[in-house]
């Protein structure tokens, strides 16, 4: 059987000296969805910083395809396959939407003509608006921009932290498919939410967290009791 593409094993993790995750673990299989849920400050970001190597463990390993990771610097992850959507979605708002994907080349081995074609058929909206600058689209279609340039560094685990944030349920939609398409091309992907429906409609395993630990795992279907719960908000 293939390695997992992520394994947390007990992983504890602070910022000075106050923890925040207190002994985290969980398995995300390659090609699979995994969905953290869980109400504000209960440590979710922090678990992606932790994974994106931005925050070093103080106990516990993280596997990344098997190879143990802790205390990898955030770009030599990123060679591992490792990509997130950083806060704020990391695009140029002074540049064309072409201009964001194309620039994305340069780390080589693929041509920036091919970017913009893989990001056109993913997500037609964005070949629209190829010449209009980033800054100036939707909220959802800068999401979609994100991905997109995420997706041109061919990773293997994703990494979106909130990406329903302040968008219309339809757009969430949207972009959850594309999550799902993902996966079934084999990019395994730690989805991040607060809200959580759209989020469980495509995960193949969640996980609830609260205070710094994991408090349910398992299906999505055998969490949606938990999930209904008042402190995952009723309007996901
Ligand atoms: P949200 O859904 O609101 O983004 P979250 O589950 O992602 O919440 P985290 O952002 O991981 O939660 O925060 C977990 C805890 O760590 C919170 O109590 C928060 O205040 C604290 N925290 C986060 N970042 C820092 C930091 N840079 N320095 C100190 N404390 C931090």
């Amino acid at each position: 059987m293939d390695a997992p593409a992520l394994e947390l094993i007990d992983v504890r993790a602070a910022y000075g000296r106050i923890e925040v995750l207190h002994g985290v673990s969980f398995v995300v299989p390659p090609g699979k969805v995994f969905a953290l849920l869980g109400p504000n400050g209960a440590g979710k970001s922090t678990t992606l910083k932790v994974v994106s190597g931005r925050l070093v463990p103080t106990v516990g390993c993280v596997h990344i395809a098997g190879s143990h990771v802790n205390g990898a610097k955030p770009h030599r992850l990123a060679r591992a396959g490792v990509c997130s959507i950083p806060e704020g979605r990391g695009i140029f708002p002074n540049l064309a939407v072409a201009e964001n994907l194309r620039m994305m080349a340069y780390r080589g081995g693929i041509r920036p003509e091919d970017i913009e074609e893989r990001a056109y058929l993913r997500f037609p909206v964005l070949g629209e608006r190829r010449t209009q600058l980033a800054g100036t689209l939707s909220g959802g279609e800068q999401q979609m921009l994100a991905m997109a340039r995420a997706l041109a560094t061919d990773p293997s685990l994703l990494l979106l932290d909130e990406i329903s944030m302040g968008l219309a349920p339809r757009i969430v939609s949207q972009l959850y498919e594309v999550v799902g398409q993902l996966a079934d091309q084999g990019i395994a992907i730690l989805v991040v939410e607060q809200f959580a429906r759209t989020a469980l409609a495509i995960a193949d395993v969640a996980a609830i967290m609260v205070h710094g630990v994991i408090t349910r795992a398992g299906r999505p279907d055998e969490l949606t009791d938990e999930v209904s719960a008042a402190y995952l908000g009723a309007t996901a």
